[in-house]
C-alpha cells in the first residue's frame, strides 16, 4: 500500500467521478487493462479497503479510477480534490489477457470502468481488431464516457457501441441506442463469431448476461466476468 497524489478529477455524470493520481515523481506502477486496486481510508470502517478498477490506460501519465458515489468509500473518493492524498494497493486481478480474438464487452453502469481501459488498449495494439461494446444504463445521462466512446467509434471502423436505456428517458436517443435490456438472443447473429466476451457490472447484471450467453452456447472459456457488488 502506497500514498499517491490526486492530479485531476473529472465529473463524468451526476454521480460518477474519475480520479487521476500518480506518485510524487509523477509515476505509477505498471498494470494491465482490466486490473483493479484497493483504496484505503483510515477514517472509514472497512480497514481492508475497497476494490476499484483502473479506467485509465497503462500508458497514461496518471492512473485513474472511475467511481459511482453510493456509500461511504465511494463518496469519499468522489470528493477528493487535486493535491489530496489517496492510499492504494498494487494493481491486481486478471479480467483480460490480450489476444487477437474479436471482443464483445458488455457493461452495466459503472461496470464500464475496466472495460473502457480494455477497449482502448486493444484498439491501440490492433486498430483493426473487431470490438463491440453493449452498454446498459437506466438513463442516457448515466452513460459514463459517452462522448469519448462516440469519438472512438468515429475513429475506428472496427469498433461499435450500442447503448441500452432501461428506464424512462425523456431525452432523444440516437440510432446507436436501444430502449430496454440487453437481449443477447436477439443480437447474437450480429456479433463476431468466436468472440471473447467480457461482462462487468452489478451482481444481477452479470448473472443475467452470463445466463444469456450460456443459453446462446457461448463456452465458459470465452466469457470473463467482474462483479461490482451492489451497484
Ligand atoms: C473487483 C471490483 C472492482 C470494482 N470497481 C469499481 C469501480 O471501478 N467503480 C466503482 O464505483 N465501484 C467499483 N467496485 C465497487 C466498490 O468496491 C464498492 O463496493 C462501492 O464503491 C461501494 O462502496 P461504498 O463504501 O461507497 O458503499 P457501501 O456503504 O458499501 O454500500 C452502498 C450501497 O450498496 C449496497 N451494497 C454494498 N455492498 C453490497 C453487496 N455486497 N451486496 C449488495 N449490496 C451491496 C449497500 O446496501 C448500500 O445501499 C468494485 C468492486 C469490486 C469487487
Amino acid at each position: 500500500m502506497k500514498p499517491f497524489i490526486v492530479t485531476k478529477t473529472i465529473k463524468e455524470t451526476p454521480d460518477v467521478t474519475t480520479v487521476y493520481f500518480a506518485d510524487k515523481n509523477g509515476a505509477h506502477p505498471s498494470f494491465k487493462s482490466g486490473q483493479y486496486l484497493t483504496v484505503y481510508f483510515d477514517n472509514l470502517e472497512s480497514s481492508s479497503g475497497k476494490a476499484y478498477s483502473l479506467s485509465s490506460l497503462p500508458s497514461d501519465e496518471s492512473m485513474s479510477i472511475s467511481v459511482k458515489a453510493i456509500g461511504a468509500y465511494s463518496n469519499q473518493i468522489c470528493s477528493l480534490k487535486p493535491g489530496n492524498q489517496i492510499v492504494v494497493s498494487k494493481p491486481y486481478g486478471s479480467l483480460y489477457e490480450y489476444n487477437s480474438r474479436p471482443l464483445v464487452c458488455i457493461a452495466g453502469g459503472i461496470g464500464i470502468s475496466p472495460i473502457w481501459s480494455i477497449i482502448r488498449s486493444v484498439l491501440a495494439i490492433n486498430p483493426e481488431q473487431p470490438v463491440k461494446l453493449l452498454y446498459s444504463n437506466r438513463a442516457k445521462s448515466g452513460i459514463v464516457f459517452h462522448e469519448p466512446i462516440n469519438n472512438l467509434v468515429n475513429r475506428h471502423q472496427s469498433f461499435g457501441a450500442t447503448y441500452y436505456i432501461t428506464g424512462q428517458d425523456e431525452t432523444t436517443l440516437g440510432k446507436d441506442s436501444v430502449i430496454g435490456r440487453i437481449d443477447i438472443d436477439k443480437i447474437i447473429a450480429e456479433l463476431p463469431i468466436d468472440a471473447q466476451f467480457i461482462v462487468c457490472g452489478s451482481t444481477n447484471f452479470v448473472r443475467g448476461i452470463y445466463s444469456q450467453l450460456k443459453a446462446s452456447d457461448i463456452p465458459d472459456e470465452l466469457i470473463s466476468t467482474e462483479t461490482f457488488f451492489g451497484i
